[in-house]
């Protein structure tokens, strides 16, 4: 291997574990790594004085001989901007190194406004973001999660049911628009990719992260690295069966799909159906009794308020969810599923009911399961999105 190779391997085993370690002396990455002192103390003045990444916080305390310098990310300026592109909601933000907020926006997609808007307002969105650094800030990169089938290499969104999109090239749009390097990747993948990357209380290996919004996904994660499978496709959690007797027909031209029977989508057609009930009156007092004000959202304030009926409704969505998150963890024995998506902003109300049924569907040396509140809430896309850019920043390959 040419010295110049070892070198940059060296780096980047160096550069990682200053991230994960938040602060660290150089003397102790020289421990860790394995590399010699005059080497260790090299390639950090490279990724202090070069790269602009890394800086000197001072001395730390040593066993005995000299003291250590100690180093860390250097997050001052440096920023990643990270992109949610959702059917309802185009949420982003810009971020330092260490995935804290410098600024953040939310605007409605209007998605019946078509293509060109979209992109018009993910390019004015970009721009209120970049606006609000200094002069001195440089940005890394601009990560973009949609939801679909998106191709990570050449950016094409090969499909998008939600915005009824085949073959977009999101890339063409943008680029000539903004110069900064892009990166795309499925919206529910990137929530996997975020919690790996950003998730600093529960560092774990073996985890899925579900999507339960209008339709269901799941992000797998396996041994530290998010699965991807043949065709780009992994992660259709939405389309197992769960029922085999439903009658309800998916998108997919499926019958019992999860996603048929337990999207939010289907929270809200429960509800319609349901408005008349007797013991609906809360539900109808949320909607203004006007059938087509229901959403999941107002469903799930009914039941926390006591509405029998919307009680009754996500009580049969959780059982369909366990169901689900029952097949996924007996086959991959995941640690923890961290849900998110709008339904899963409902709180503990949900997460009680999906913790009480669990167990039903769940071998027993998976019973340690831990079910868990996406840790990035609404912004678990666009953080996923920012460690696109992260990813590839950490392999100094920006
Ligand atoms: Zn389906």
């Amino acid at each position: 291997m040419d010295a110049g190779r070892m070198n940059l391997i060296n780096k980047r085993a160096i550069l990682k574990l200053i991230k994960e370690r938040s602060e660290i002396s150089r003397s102790a990455i020289a421990k860790v790594t394995g590399m010699t002192p005059p080497t260790v103390t090299r390639i950090v003045d490279e990724l202090v004085q070069n790269d602009n990444l890394v800086e000197y916080v001072g001395v730390g305390d040593s066993s005995g001989g000299r003291p250590s310098v100690v180093v860390r990310l250097k997050n001052e300026n440096n920023y990643i901007i990270g992109i949610d592109l959702g059917a309802t909601y185009i949420r982003g933000c810009m971020v330092d190194l260490n995935a804290s907020f410098i600024s953040d926006v939310q605007i409605p997609t209007e998605i019946e406004k078509g293509f060109s808007s979209i992109i018009e307002k993910v390019i004015q969105l970009i721009n209120r973001l970049i606006s609000r650094k200094g002069t001195e800030a440089k940005i890394w990169g601009i990560g973009i999660g949609v939801a679909g089938l998106v191709n990570s290499d050449t950016g094409i969104i090969e499909t998008s049911p939600d915005f009824g999109w085949t073959n977009i090239n999101l890339r063409k749009e943008l680029e000539n628009k903004i110069a900064l390097p892009f990166f795309y990747d499925n919206s529910t993948r990137l929530m996997a990719l975020g919690e790996l990357y950003f998730n600093n209380k529960t560092k774990i290996s073996d985890f899925a992260v579900i999507n339960v919004g209008y339709g269901i996904a799941a992000g797998i994660v396996i041994d530290g690295k998010v699965v991807k499978g043949h065709a780009g496709f992994a992660g259709e959690f939405g389309h197992i069966s769960v029922d085999t007797c439903s009658d309800v027909i998916c998108k997919c031209g499926m019958k019992g799909c999860l996603e048929a029977l337990a999207s939010g989508h289907r929270i809200a057609s429960l509800a319609k159906n349901s408005i008349t009930n007797k013991n609906a009156s809360i539900l109808r007092r949320f909607c203004e009794n006007i059938q087509d004000n229901i959403t999941a959202e107002i469903v799930a304030n009914a039941a926390k308020e006591g509405d029998l009926v919307s009680i009754q409704i996500y009580d049969e969505i959780a059982e369909y969810l366990c169901r689900g998150m029952g097949t996924l963890v007996n086959l991959l024995s995941s640690e923890v599923i961290f849900i998110g998506g709008g339904v899963a902003l409902n709180g503990d109300f949900f997460f009680d009911l999906v913790n009480s049924k669990k167990s039903k569907y769940l071998l027993t040396p998976n019973l340690k399961l831990q079910i868990l509140p996406a840790t990035f809430g609404e912004q678990a896309t666009s953080i996923g999105a920012v460690s696109l850019v992260m990813e590839k920043v950490m392999n100094l390959e920006l």
